[in-house]
């Protein structure tokens, strides 16, 4: 029996090494990967130009703390801010710590405004914002909440969508909207840029903070550095994580000036947020994503992507009930069990990809796939199709 917590329904399946989109199994199997270690590998495996980042940071101090100045954290907070609405940010470990210091921020701005009775933020059912006790709370999943004692106070839940039914949940205690620009774990449902545009509108009107949650849809994944940056629009406070150091722990809140003014000494903190180790790769890692039509090549690549999977539906529409998503967060709706699908193209075509929500397949491939990787890709989902139709039952039911 395994020594770790059963929190995991995991494969047996272990990797002992990666180069570029293809993993290899301990008995030296290869497998496509369109799973990205949940949207991490931005960059594949094995990334020559990060991995001798990591080497030479190995070789320098890896941690100080952040009561010293770490000049590649300063550096990597320097350039964010360049490229974003942000004027400021805070280093974390992970996404749901990321998110953390976004509700804090967004809380402490109010309440540092002389009105700390505005703490309640509005968020949408079908989002995902991590694990901690306040992102359990922001999401509003009953079945992640269930057994951890009261929920943490000040969230209001409702239907993507409905700007309506947004500005109905304003009262004199909200402080903020938060939403996932493209919904990851809940169905891969990307937000329509009338929403997101209308969300911007209601904030302004009522004195709101807008806060995203980029952690799987940011970091160049649907073909922008920010899935924001489609709608046209900027938040006020957005959490990063996931691509971000392509699979060393890192995450980012980002904020404006004027909300990040609060967060004085005192009023939050990290042991590891930023480390000189993290944040020399955070650097690689964007060296990478902000080279010369890299962002341009993922746009491309998304496009390809989508284009196939229509012939994909065309050919299959008996499979294939809906696509969506965005770029290289992409979904399809599957017409039988996803779960089951996931263990096909695993165990058949040597493909990792992920289920969400909704019965959707997701598939994340690292943002340096080839049009190639993709024709292979959606080859292998067709043969796990086929192989379906082949099979006995399913010839059964359609006699
Ligand atoms: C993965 C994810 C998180 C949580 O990130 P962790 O690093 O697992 O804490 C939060 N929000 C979104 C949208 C995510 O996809």
């Amino acid at each position: 029996m395994s020594a770790l917590y059963g929190t995991y329904a995991r494969s047996e399946l272990a990797f002992e090494r990666g180069k570029g989109v293809r993993l290899f199994s301990q008995d030296g199997t290869p497998y496509l990967d369109f799973h990205s270690g949940i949207a991490v590998n931005a960059l594949g495996h094995g990334d020559e130009y990060v991995v001798n980042a990591l080497k030479a940071a190995a070789e320098r101090v890896w941690h100080t703390s952040n009561v010293f100045t770490i000049p590649e954290q300063e550096k990597l907070g320097q350039r964010l801010v360049d490229n974003t609405f942000a004027d400021a940010c805070f280093f974390t470990n992970s996404g749901t710590e990321a998110i953390e210091c976004a509700i804090k921020t967004a809380r402490h701005h109010f309440f540092a405004n002389g009105q700390p009775d505005r703490y309640e933020i509005i968020a949408f059912t079908g989002s995902f914002h991590g694990r901690t006790l306040g992102a359990i709370a922001a999401g509003g999943n009953p079945s992640y909440l269930e057994g951890f004692g009261p929920a943490l106070e000040g969230f209001v839940h409702t239907a993507p969508g409905d700007l309506a039914a947004v500005e109905a949940l304003i009262s004199d205690k909200t402080c903020g909207i938060l939403i996932e620009p493209v919904q990851g774990e809940g169905g891969v449902s990307a937000m329509p840029v009338e929403f997101m545009r209308g969300l911007r509108a209601l904030c302004d009107k009522h004195g709101l903070l807008l806060i995203l949650d980029e952690v799987q849809c940011g970091y160049g994944r649907t073909g922008r550095f920010f899935a924001h940056e489609w709608s046209g629009i900027t938040p006020d406070i957005m959490a990063v994580a996931k691509g971000i150091g392509a699979g060393f722990p890192l995450g980012a809140c980002l904020a404006t000036a004027e909300v990040a003014k609060s967060m004085v000494p005192g009023t939050h903190g990290s042991t590891y947020g930023g480390n000189p180790l993290a944040c020399a790769i955070g650097n690689a890692v964007l060296d990478r994503l902000m080279a010369p039509g890299f962002l341009d090549e993922v746009d491309r690549m998304g496009q390809r992507l989508a284009w196939h999977l229509q012939q994909l539906q065309q050919r299959f529409p008996h499979h294939v009930v809906e696509l969506r998503g965005k770029g290289l967060l992409a979904g399809i709706k599957l017409a039988t069990p996803v779960k089951d699908f996931v263990l096909r193209l695993r165990n058949d075509q040597h493909m990792l990809a992920q289920s969400a929500g909704d019965n959707v397949l997701r598939l994340l491939p690292p943002l340096v796939i080839t049009e190639a990787d993709i024709e292979e890709a959606v080859g292998k989902i067709a043969a796990a199709f086929e192989a379906m139709d082949a099979e006995p039952s399913a010839q059964a039911r359609s006699a």
